[in-house]
């Protein structure tokens, strides 16, 4: 085999399914991985391990209320017609306890939250006492323990409190705070690079010539990936050229765990995604399903880097990165390889006269406590519209055909 045939990219004629492609896919899917990130980063992540309690809760016993702490024995028989008098002999406040022990016939004044002192089992609150000078009278009947809050009452060193799998909220960032993890084991997102190829295109703050236009999906992929739990480390604009797109390609493979290409995987002289890809080393898995928009998809892998080559057209881009990469990005970091779906009631037709697959975009609001949805008029993979005004889309089979007042299954967009 010559030099050059080992570096053709040689595609096969028969185009895959659907249900191939996303098959395939997930038989090159990367192990997880685990890291430690600090405390507040790791909100909305996946915990790795779960959460152990290195400590108890309460870590001291303490009182529940403002008030004095006593022994039971001295205020057992207290009440409004046998008012119970004691000395009061010291305060406890919130970080700073007493350092005495409370002995017969005496209190200390106590705050909430600030430690129980020696002798005393028993907060009587200040609404209960009437005071004069350094003594109280406790005024009302009293149950022994009330208003302590015992140490490992809530619980006890070593029990589990968060199962490994649980999407990190604000209250489990305080809980992790309270015990002190302040470095969070956490799946690892994957590292994506974003490649957007087109010599017509210009970045979204440059005035683009007659012959330009804005690239908008490297900014659409990039905000998608941050949705799916990725990181965008990396995102470029490439010229329609083979050497520019190989180099690229080889730059994005250094830190990153998958490749996003935009466009240049059509059947054009210009599309140089697929060979680059070849020549990098890279084993082309597959290219091209029978679906509508997304037909030129392209697959390729080296080891756990998986490289995906997205049609150029900006809603055939977002359709399958939504249907092939965001599960991918989001069972990386502990979720399930899914998507969020919505059943809803139709209030028009659909219909897939195609011989492929059609993702259908479809609009959804709430009417009446249910979900309704219609297809958007516009379907063209060029109008950025149909996903803009869209939540999500259909999935509709050959023949697959709906009629109003069916309900379907829509996949929300992430
Ligand atoms: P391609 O897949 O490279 O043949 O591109 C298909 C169509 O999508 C062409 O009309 C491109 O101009 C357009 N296109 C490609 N990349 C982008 C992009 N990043 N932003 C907006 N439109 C694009
Ligand atoms: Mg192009």
């Amino acid at each position: 085999m010559s030099a050059e045939e080992q570096t053709t990219f040689r595609p096969k004629n028969e185009l895959i399914t659907i249900e191939e492609a996303l098959n395939t896919i997930q038989r090159y899917l990367p192990p997880r991985s685990v890291f430690k990130v600090p405390l507040l980063q790791a909100v909305d992540m996946v915990l790795a391990e779960p959460l152990v309690a290195p400590e108890p809760s309460p870590r001291y016993t303490n009182s529940a209320m403002d008030g004095y702490a006593v022994r039971f024995a001295d205020v057992e028989t207290a009440g409004a017609d046998e008012p119970v008098q004691l000395t009061v002999i010291g305060e406890s406040r919130a970080g700073v306890p007493f350092q005495g022990t409370v002995k017969p016939g005496t209190a200390v004044e106590i705050s909430t939250g600030a430690m129980l002192p020696e002798g005393a089992d028993t907060v009587v609150p200040v609404e209960d006492v009437r005071i004069s000078g350094d003594t109280i009278v406790v005024v009302k009947p009293v149950r022994q323990h009330q208003h302590v809050r015992f140490r490992g009452e809530e619980f006890s060193e070593g029990t589990e409190l968060l199962p490994a799998g649980v999407q990190v909220k604000p209250t489990h960032i305080a809980l992790l705070a309270s015990l002190g993890v302040v470095e969070v084991p956490v799946y690892r997102p994957l590292r994506v690079a974003i490649l957007v190829t087109g010599s017509e295109l210009v970045p979204p703050e440059k005035t683009p010539e007659a012959h330009q236009i804005r690239e908008s999906n490297g900014v659409m992929l990039h905000a998608a990936v941050e949705r799916s739990g990725g990181i965008p480390v990396y995102r470029t604009i490439v010229a329609d050229d083979p050497g520019a797109t190989l180099e690229a390609l080889q730059q994005a493979m250094e830190h990153t765990d998958v490749i996003l290409f935009s466009g240049g995987v059509s059947m054009g002289p210009h599309d140089h995604v697929k060979h680059a890809t070849v020549q990098a080393g890279i084993e082309p898995i597959f290219w091209r399903v029978k679906q509508k928009p997304g037909k030129p998809l392209f697959f390729a892998v080296k080891g756990h880097q998986l490289v995906f080559g997205l049609p150029g057209n900006p809603v055939s881009a977002f359709m399958t990165y939504t249907y092939y990469v965001h599960p991918v990005l989001q069972q990386a970091v502990g979720l399930p390889f899914a998507w969020k779906t919505r059943t809803v009631r139709l209030v028009a037709p659909l219909e897939n006269p195609l011989k492929r697959a059609h993702f259908v975009r479809l609009r959804t609001w709430e009417e009446n406590g249910e979900w309704v949805g219609e297809p958007l008029q516009k379907q063209g993979s060029h109008m950025l519209t149909t996903v803009a005004h869209a939540n999500g889309f259909v999935k509709l089979d050959v023949g697959e055909g709906y009629r109003p007042g069916d309900t379907v299954q829509v996949f929300l967009f992430p």
